[in-house]
């Protein structure tokens, strides 16, 4: 059997609004919040984020990306990397300072947590936000961390046979969510 559709393309932006009315009401003011959005896809979602959260209030909700391939725990300790000096870059490629900020990281799937374990940690080293939170498309579950999210679009209970292909239209020329063994 081929994949199933778990979010179509409207479900997908359904759940992306529903994320950013939570957001809305976890913050009095948007002032101080700043998107960050996780390479790949996590990107793409935090950028229309940032979008329908400025269509939401007053002010312009900013925008940044984070690749944080070099902060991964499972890289072979015995080659040695630098960390890049820079991680978080805004759209404009400029560095972008966290400092009395509330982040919102975003990703396309959390799964083990690792990732978001080594987002937080280059979210960390530009300064010291405020707070820290975490919004993610799909929870496949099978976290080996202690982390979870505090906004998520679906929760999608998994089978470790199973692989979740998020779509987004920037990329994969249209948005859904789909399941399919492996
Ligand atoms: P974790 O670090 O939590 O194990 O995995 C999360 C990261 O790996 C995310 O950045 C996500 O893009 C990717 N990922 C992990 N599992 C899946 C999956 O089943 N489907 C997709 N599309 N990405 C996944
Ligand atoms: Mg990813």
């Amino acid at each position: 059997s081929g994949p199933v559709t778990v979010l179509d393309s409207k479900a997908l932006e359904r759940a992306l609004t529903r994320i950013c009315y939570e957001i809305v009401e976890r913050n009095e003011g948007l002032d101080q919040l700043v998107i960050v959005g996780i390479r790949t896809r996590g990107a793409y979602l935090a950028r229309r984020m940032a979008t329908k959260l400025s269509s939401l209030s007053d002010v312009d909700v900013p925008v940044s990306e984070l690749d944080i391939t070099l902060y991964r725990d499972d890289l072979d300790p015995n080659e040695h990397r630098e960390r890049p000096q820079n991680p978080v870059l805004s759209d404009n490629n400029v560095p972008t300072n966290l400092a009395g900020k509330t982040v919102v990281l975003v990703d396309d799937v959390l799964f083990t947590g690792r990732t978001v374990r080594a987002a937080l940690d280059a979210v960390v080293d530009t300064g010291r936000p405020d707070c820290i939170l975490l919004a993610v498309m799909v929870d496949r579950g099978h976290r080996e961390l202690p982390i979870r999210a505090d906004f998520v679009g679906k929760n999608i209970p998994t089978s470790l046979n199973e692989a979740v292909d998020v779509h987004v239209i920037e990329v994969d020329g249209e948005d859904a969510v789909t399941i399919r063994k492996v």
